[in-house]
């Protein structure tokens, strides 16, 4: 299992979208979405929509027992969002034999380790920590954290624009 973790904006979706593009090379690749995320699967924040053999590849899966029927006949298997899938995944994805790339955010918007992240981190062959650029004004730092703008306390909710990056210290400071 390969792990690529970060915060909003950090380049998860994009990496996403270019390995399974390349995936797509060798053979068959299933993308797995958690159904709890409602919006289009793969949608880029301002970027281009992704290719449609990328697009086709998209299942919506909410529980491991889709897992099978979600990926069979699949070469390698990517999951997009990871953070919202239940705790049964971990061990569907350590049993994994087939190549394997799970993204998603490794913290929420409290700054603890987000869903089943940390435990796919330590049971990961490999781990890819991604950053992008704080968001808030004037601030160039790497960005490592997700700040939420909106959407109260619910730990679930979707959609860029409710989150903006920031990095360590613009995070603790709460602006
Ligand atoms: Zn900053």
């Amino acid at each position: 299992m390969n792990v690529f973790c970060g915060p909003m904006k950090s380049g998860k979706t994009t990496m996403l979208v270019a390995m399974a593009q390349q995936l797509l090379l060798d053979g068959p690749v299933a993308i797995l979405s958690p159904a709890i995320d409602t919006r289009t699967p793969l949608a880029r924040h301002g970027g281009a929509a992704p290719p449609d053999p990328v697009r086709d590849a998209v299942s919506k899966i909410a529980d491991a027992s889709q897992y099978d029927a979600a990926t069979a006949g699949a070469r390698a298997v990517l999951v997009d969002e990871a953070q919202f899938l239940p705790r049964e995944f971990i061990d569907v994805f350590d049993a994994e034999e087939r190549r394997l790339f799970v993204f998603g955010l490794d913290t929420d918007y409290t700054g603890r380790p987000f869903g089943i992240m940390p435990d796919l981190a330590a049971l990961a062959e490999h781990i890819t920590k991604l950053s992008g650029v704080c968001g808030r004004q004037g601030c160039t730092a790497p960005s490592t954290r997700s700040r939420r703008l909106s959407g109260g306390d619910a730990l679930v909710v979707v959609g860029a624009a409710n989150y903006s990056p920031r990095c360590q210290r613009c995070f603790r400071a709460g602006i």
